[in-house]
């Protein structure tokens, strides 16, 4: 007699149930509440406790214990709440192969899919302007040729009965009013969850299913990608028997360069011009990422000043996939000529080309002071503005009048 039918009914049979009449109901079962099938709250609910109920019946140690002590008997109390298990969706992939409808259901995530091995991809703005190809050698383990991942010859394998082919095993034990589960390596195949005849072992993988191989991928860093960008090699990670292989991922990793910043597609050119360039035009050279120079004119009469910002429309990075281009943002900083650069007699000529001082005015009746204007010095100003500061807030000893009057205020 079972303690609880609660995972039968949920698969509509009964306590006596044999294996294939569990799997039946299971795949009856979890078709109708699939989520992909029937969107419903309830129903996603529903799909979930008939994968529980599914994973204990369909494990003959798993279903002993539930037919003993009930849903408490398997430690985490309720459905889904089991320590090692599986996810409802990973179970309904399994058992239906994934991509049930159409890709949507079944999702492959947590145990049987292999991890992404990821490496970065270093690109200069050059590459990344023009794309370029990289071979890159990787030591991967691939499913052994000599036994197609088998680990021996074919029919020789058998999965290990005593712990489902999982190479561990839950042991329950009594520890007072609790039951506590444990799990362990599995003794009758030490773990490996296949029982071979060691005369039919694999020769080449001597059973351990995998080896190692050298594998070039030719890397395409195509151009506009960007910092960040992943570049997939789908199933290409590690193999493992009974897992769908990972991705090798590789991301891209733009380096800094040594006159452009890029942003997003544009890139921003820092361009330092003299006075007289500013003033009276000029030109300008820049070496693109592309290779090539651009000439730029500053037309005569143009100004530039400093800080000011221009643009040359389409000599940006090359759009992603889209192409097209996107811009150059220029900004200007000026080169001013240094103390006493002329004589007297040719700064007065300036006052006759230039505009016109700006007047300043004071207004009348002002108290005036003339001061002059020193080089700044960071070590000398910074350290008397300190210097200042703890003056102030010394109070102690200020000797200066306006101290203990304050002192008396605060008191
Ligand atoms: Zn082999
Ligand atoms: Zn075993």
């Amino acid at each position: 007699m079972v303690k609880d039918t609660k995972f039968y009914d949920l698969l509509g049979v009964s306590a006596t149930a044999s294996d294939t009449e569990i799997k039946k109901g299971y795949r009856k079962a979890a078709l109708k509440y699939h989520p992909d099938k029937n969107p419903s709250e309830e129903a996603a609910e529903k799909f979930k406790e008939i994968s529980s109920a599914y994973e204990v019946l369909s494990d003959s140690q798993k279903r002993e214990i539930y037919d003993t002590y009930g849903e408490e008997g398997l430690s985490g109390g309720g459905p889904g709440g089991m320590g090692g298990g599986m996810g409802a969706d990973d179970i309904f992939s399994q058992f239906f192969g994934g991509g049930m409808f159409g890709g949507g259901g079944g999702a492959s995530r947590g145990p049987q899919r292999g991890a992404d091995i990821k490496h970065s991809i270093s690109a200069t703005l050059e590459e990344l302007y023009k794309g370029r190809t990289a071979k890159l050698a990787l030591n991967k383990t691939v499913l052994c040729k000599g036994c197609e991942g088998r680990g021996g010859k074919a029919g020789a394998v058998s999965k290990c009965s005593s712990c489902g082919g999982r190479g561990i095993k839950f042991v329950t034990r009594q520890m007072g009013p609790m039951l506590q589960r444990f799990q362990t390596t599995c003794d009758v195949c030490s773990g490996s969850g296949d029982i071979i005849d060691p005369k039919d072992r694999c020769k080449t993988c001597n059973g351990k299913k995998t080896q190692s191989e050298r594998k070039i991928l030719q890397v395409h860093v195509d151009p506009g990608m960007k910092n960040g960008q992943r570049i997939v090699f789908k199933g290409e990670a590690d193999q493992e028997p009974d897992v769908i292989t990972g991705d090798v991922i590789f991301v891209v990793d733009e380096k800094p360069h040594s006159t452009f910043k890029r942003k997003g597609d544009d890139l921003i050119y820092e361009a330092e011009i003299d006075l007289l360039t500013a003033l009276a035009g000029g030109e300008l050279n820049i070496k693109h990422v592309s290779g090539e120079y651009l000439k730029v004119s500053i037309i005569p009469g143009e100004i530039i000043s400093p800080g000011q910002i221009k643009v040359i429309e389409n000599k940006g990075m090359p759009i992603y996939k889209l192409g097209g281009y996107g811009n150059m943002f220029i900004k200007f900083t000026i080169k001013f000529p240094s103390d006493n650069f002329t004589s007297e007699e040719n700064l007065k000529k300036l006052e006759s080309i230039l505009p016109p001082r700006r007047k300043e005015t004071i207004p009348k009746g002002s108290q005036v002071e003339e001061v002059t204007l020193s080089e700044y010095d960071e070590s000398k100003h910074e350290s008397s503005r300190r210097r200042q500061q703890a003056h102030y807030d010394d109070s102690e000893d200020d000797d200066e009048g306006a101290g203990p009057g304050v002192q008396c205020a605060s008191q």
